[in-house]
């Protein structure tokens, strides 16, 4: 099998070309090539000398994930459903292949992608469809990295939308808020954090990386250590009663272990605030009481809140709340000197909103209407 080079971060791939007998130097323009250019194919990398070229193409390769499609929202966003293999549960019957989603996400002085972790969660939230799927596998980090390179490298060719002019870096954000819990698959998404903010590939700044996580208490302690970068903490309940019921890993790390971590995190954080995130679920969190009562939870830690209506998807039994509550809930928590924001559903039109994110690829080949009516018969 040939290595993928899009597995390695620029350590990585030194050690690789060290036991091959090449230099540091080779394996960064190497890197460069990759990441920077964009060039998966040995012989376009023309400063290389021949022989290790021919070595390269050999015994490696650059394979980002295959794009099953592209999608282009009307208000700009765009999501990209990427095929990463058969589903473990077709191993009888191909009928499935993994999906996993991407998202971009225009704005006047930014680019933010949304990048997926694993494929499915089996951390079983109650309100996300990502996590009724149940797990699947955790993505490797050529997967991880390889959605910022097809977004960056293929968005560089294209002219803003409202300024026309042609962007070197589209991507400027990146959040791990896509399909799976980022802290599940620690050592594949710190490596790939890794090269995202390495100068000689994506040099984003660790203040515009965001890792998203349900509360992993002792994984975002480990965070703090080997990647500081910004931290997003879904909170949605502001008791543990509450938060036991929807997000269950809170019976594991409950609400004071939670606010200790973030705390700590703190200490190492590139910016001097956790963002919670608060996804509005009509009468189950969204009153008057739950903002009050997250006010004194969040007491001692310096944070800012996004409130996040909820999606709906089929069969969920959740609804999205109403205006009145949704502006009641913000102001209780403004008036006691938060900032808040409520984050507008973007790319509504072809469901890449927040907990809408498919995690299976119908296989091309028609087994799909094969086995469906079968099922039917
Ligand atoms: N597993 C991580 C990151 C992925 S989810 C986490 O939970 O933080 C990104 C955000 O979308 C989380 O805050 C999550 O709770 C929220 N979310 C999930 N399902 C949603 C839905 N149906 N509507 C709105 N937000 C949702
Ligand atoms: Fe997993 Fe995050 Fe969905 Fe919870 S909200 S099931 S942690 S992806």
């Amino acid at each position: 099998m040939p290595q993928n080079l899009l597995d390695f971060d620029l350590a990585g791939l030194t050690a690789w070309f060290a036991e091959r007998g090449e230099k540091p130097f080779r394996a960064r323009q190497v890197f460069r090539w990759i990441h920077q250019s964009g060039v998966t194919d040995f012989a376009q990398m023309t400063d290389i000398a021949k022989s290790l070229r021919e070595k390269l193409q050999s015994e490696a390769i650059v394979q980002v994930p295959a794009i099953n499609y592209a999608h282009v929202s009307a208000d700009g966003t765009r999501k990209w459903l990427f095929d990463v293999g058969p589903g473990s549960d077709a191993a009888a019957d191909q009928a499935w292949r993994n999906g996993i989603e991407t998202v971009f996400i225009p704005e006047d002085d930014r680019g933010t992608l949304c990048v997926s972790s694993q494929v499915g969660c089996a951390l079983e939230c109650t309100f996300c469809s990502t996590g009724r799927q149940g797990f699947n596998r955790n993505l490797t980090v050529a997967e991880i990295v390889g959605q910022l390179w097809v977004a960056q490298h293929s968005l560089k060719t294209e002219p803003n939308r409202t300024t026309g002019e042609i962007a070197e870096r589209p991507v400027s954000n990146v959040v791990m808020m896509g399909m799976g819990e980022p802290l599940a698959n620690f050592e594949n998404v710190v490596t790939a954090l890794g090269i995202m903010l390495d100068d000689h590939a994506y040099g984003l700044s660790r203040r515009r990386v965001t890792v998203s996580t349900s509360g992993l208490v002792p994984a975002m302690d480990r965070l703090a250590e080997r990647c500081p970068v910004a931290l997003a903490v879904s909170l949605h309940a502001p008791n543990d009663a509450l938060r036991d019921q929807i997000v269950p890993i809170n019976r594991k790390y409950p609400l004071a272990e939670l606010m200790a971590a973030c705390r700590r995190y703190l200490v190492h954080a590139p910016r001097d605030f956790i963002t919670f995130e608060y996804v509005m679920l009509a009468g189950v969190n969204d009153q008057p009481a739950h903002a009050r009562q997250l006010i004194e939870l969040t007491r001692d830690v310096p944070c800012k809140f996004n409130l996040i209506p909820f999606n709906p998807f089929p069969d969920s039994g959740y609804e999205k709340p109403r205006a009145e509550a949704l502006r009641v809930f913000r102001e209780i928590l403004q008036d006691a000197g938060y900032v808040v924001t409520t984050r507008k559903t973007r790319g509504d039109d072809i469901d890449a909103a927040c907990g809408q994110l498919a995690g299976k690829v119908a296989d091309k080949s028609g087994r799909v209407m094969k086995r469906i009516h079968r099922e039917a018969a």
